[in-house]
């Protein structure tokens, strides 16, 4: 029933550090009701944008914030995740479910997966419809579910593509993170807000929306006032200036870290990549996408 999503460029941050921004971005989603949680993030460094990172590691809980709170900070203690770890760039990712197929249960909540390996993870509100035909079709391709959520088919469905058209032999440009989602959203019907993480792209974020709502929110670091206008070019390229990118479904989860924030319309696609965001139209009628918007904030 919420997303968050809290991407730090260009400064320090502990995994303790991380881990609290989302935790609280859970929080300031509470209110909406919910019945699980959970999280995904990074289990070591991934600042290099080459090739493909560890798995990131998903905690989730059925039950309150806390629990989950409590069952991270667990796990940490009991391996050898360093808590006070730092990453310079970080992309971590966190939902609170209202269960709409599948009982609450840790196996049906997000992030869902693509795979054993975590390749591609999805929180998701809303509903796929078509979510059926989707997972009998990728069954036959030799998928397994392990939930009985709509939402799983996301995940699934994003590495298919992705292994699909690095074995069409793009050469060595790969497809890009974009390229994957927009052809994911080719194929969904219903209602989403969705936010994707992968080791194929490290240090990426990917959300889209259609029908739930979905804001981004923008720090600057270095700026002593953040009130700056969207209208400023460097909302959409990066300056390489330190930053920290929010996703929520929920504006009351963006408001203590700014108040730079943007509502993204339906059919529109955030790319957060090496501290800018792109934002792309998806255009569901004709079923492609990839023009690049840009548009001030109103
Ligand atoms: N339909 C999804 C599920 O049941 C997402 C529900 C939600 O919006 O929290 O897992």
């Amino acid at each position: 029933c919420g997303i968050f999503a809290y991407l730090n460029f260009n400064i320090s941050r502990e995994r303790r550090y991380i881990l609290e921004v989302l935790f609280n971005g859970l929080r300031r989603l509470e209110y909406r009701g919910y019945d699980s949680a959970g999280i995904s993030i990074d289990s070591s460094l991934t600042s290099s944008n080459a090739g493909v990172a560890p798995p990131s590691l998903v905690f989730r809980q059925e039950g309150n914030i806390e629990s989950l709170v409590k069952s991270v900070y667990q796990d940490v203690a009991a391996t050898d995740l360093n808590l006070q770890e730092s990453f310079l760039i970080h992309a971590g990712i966190a939902h609170t479910r209202w269960a709409t197929h599948g009982e609450p249960a840790p196996r049906n909540s997000h992030p869902q997966s693509s795979d054993a390996g975590n390749e591609f993870l999805v929180v998701h509100n809303g509903v796929i419809t078509n979510y059926e035909v989707l997972k009998e079709s990728l069954v036959r391709h030799g998928f397994t579910f392990e939930s009985d959520t709509d939402t799983e088919v996301i995940p699934k469905l994003a590495k298919f593509v992705f292994d699909n058209a690095n074995e069409e032999g793009v050469g060595d440009k790969r497809v890009t993170f974009s390229q994957v989602v927009l052809e994911v959203m080719r194929h969904l019907e219903g209602a989403y807000a969705l936010i994707f993480k992968s080791r194929h792209y490290p240090n990426e974020l990917i959300a889209c929306k259609r029908g739930s709502p979905l804001l981004l929110g923008v720090k600057e670091l270095t700026e002593e006032d953040n009130r700056a206008s969207f209208n400023d070019s460097k909302f959409l390229s990066s300056n390489g200036e330190p930053k920290e990118l929010f996703l929520s479904s929920d504006p009351s989860a963006l408001v203590e870290h700014t108040k730079k924030v943007l509502v993204i319309e339906d059919g529109e696609v955030v790319h957060l990549k090496d501290g800018g965001a792109s934002i792309f139209k998806f255009d569901h009628a004709k079923g492609k996408g990839g023009e690049t918007l840009v548009r001030p904030a109103s």
